[in-house]
């Protein structure tokens, strides 16, 4: 369901239910002639879709604004739209408080922008990160006091770490693609890979006429084909299936 249409007692089943609430991450960044600039936004809310067709989940209206940079292009009537890293977490944190506050326990958030080395990280996973940490620590300080870690009640903690009740579990990041789990899927920036899941997903997003010659990193999408991107969407599926519960 998505966020912004659901009814209180429905927000309340959620949370009985501990449905993965989830937040679609990304930027609005050049991605070639050929393509929308919303591109890293779209894949995420475009699979999620699919997802929320055969379970329960909470999806949360998306996060565009995130730290695009002007790596690719700078911004000049091209459309990347960056918001600097530190920035976003005070933002953050303040809105995934706001989701603890709820009692929502089960939070997770996507991002596709950045994340070929999401172990490392990348600024605006990092600093969604960073928020996530600071606001569980908030949480958990205004509602069980200082020392609630020291506390005799936490004594399986370490037992625990892998489960849910682990309050460092209650948000959680994730990748769009996990490179390993696909399967030779590319992973680029409005080349094939990206072009291909595109078609698929909002075909509306791209013109192929618009290909253009000279950047290096579009080269590939004349070889996009909504088949492709529909093989790209099933391996993100698969392993989304995994990640969120
Ligand atoms: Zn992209």
């Amino acid at each position: 369901m998505r966020y912004e249409m659901m009814l209180p007692h429905q927000i309340r089943t959620a949370i009985d239910g501990r449905w993965p609430v989830v937040l679609p991450l990304g930027v609005l960044e050049y991605h070639g002639e050929h393509m929308a600039v919303g591109m890293d936004t779209l894949a995420v809310t475009g699979v999620l879709a699919r997802l929320e067709q055969e379970r329960d989940l909470v999806i949360l209206p998306p996060f565009y604004y995130g730290a695009a940079s002007y790596a690719v292009e700078p911004p000049e009537r091209m459309g990347s739209l960056h918001v600097d890293a530190e920035a976003l977490a005070p933002f953050a944190k303040a809105m995934f408080l706001g989701l603890l506050r709820i009692g929502f326990r089960n939070i997770h958030f996507i991002i596709h922008h950045q994340t070929e080395n999401f172990s490392a990280g990348m600024p605006t996973d990092l600093a969604f990160k960073f928020a996530a940490r600071q606001a569980i620590f908030a949480f958990l300080e205004k509602e069980r006091g200082e020392g609630w870690w020291g506390a005799e009640s936490m004594a399986n903690y370490y037992a625990q770490q892998s489960s849910g009740d682990d309050p460092f579990n209650w948000i959680k990041a994730h990748p769009l693609m996990i490179p390993s789990k696909m399967e030779g899927y590319p992973f680029d920036h409005a080349g094939q890979g990206e072009t291909s899941l595109m078609m698929d997903l909002y075909p509306e997003a791209v013109d192929c006429a618009r290909i253009a010659d000279g950047k290096w990193y579009t080269g590939s999408a004349r070889d996009a084909s909504r088949d492709f991107g529909e093989r790209g969407r099933n391996l993100i599926l698969a392993q989304l299936r995994e990640a969120i519960r």
